[in-house]
């Protein structure tokens, strides 16, 4: 069992002033899903410093140089030509992003994310990136699977990840957070359990 998790509060739809008291109880790590609604909330907190930012939407290639510039970690690269993108444009910046590889472990055609068979085959060519640092996995279930089963896909990444020797997993969120604990997840990410519903 992992000995701890980490909380990144999904602040995606919410007020800066609800980021803002969060910080106040110690939560310093944010997730936002794009870049423009991310932008004005950061300049509105830039007086708290010691926030680290966390990117977590489907990123777009023409979007990579502004979270490269503006964010600490990327949850989200699903695949080897954005990381290869990302790698380029962190060097030119001068910035070594922490970042997890999305992968789809079940078939979902309303999510993107590596193959395993395509992450192993890819793997070599990831590995010789530079300005990148890869801590982890992250992953997220269709929405039909059920709890028990959502564990199971849980464990698989954690299998994967050990397997590449990378420590942390990204995984579960309000609904399922209990069961991506129990399959190893070292960062949950919570958005309306923390807030409330979203009101952006
Ligand atoms: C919105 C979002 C979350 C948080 O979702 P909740 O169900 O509100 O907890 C977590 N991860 C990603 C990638 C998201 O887009």
């Amino acid at each position: 069992m992992p000995l701890g998790a980490s909380l990144l509060a999904v602040s995606k739809g919410q007020h800066p002033r609800s980021i803002r008291k969060l910080s106040e109880y110690g939560q310093l790590d944010f997730g936002e899903s794009r870049l423009q609604e991310a932008l004005p909330k950061k300049n509105e907190l830039k007086d708290l410093n010691q926030l680290r930012w966390h990117f977590v939407g489907k990123l777009q290639k023409n979007k990579v140089r502004g979270v490269v510039k503006e964010f600490d970690f990327i949850h989200s690269v699903d695949s080897l030509r954005l990381m290869e993108r990302i790698s380029r444009i962190s060097q030119e910046e001068q910035k070594t992003p922490k970042i997890f590889l999305q992968v789809k472990l079940r078939d979902d055609p309303q999510k993107g994310g590596f193959l395993k068979q395509d992450l192993l085959k890819s793997w070599p060519n990831i590995l010789s990136l530079k300005n990148i640092h890869l801590i982890g996995l992250m992953t997220i279930p269709p929405i039909a699977l059920n709890l028990s089963q959502r564990k199971d896909l849980f464990c698989e990444c954690r299998s994967l990840a050990d397997h590449l020797e990378l420590k942390h997993c990204s995984m579960g969120m309000s609904n399922d957070w209990e069961e991506a604990l129990e399959g190893g997840a070292t960062w949950i990410r919570l958005g309306s359990l923390l807030f409330g519903q979203r009101k952006l």
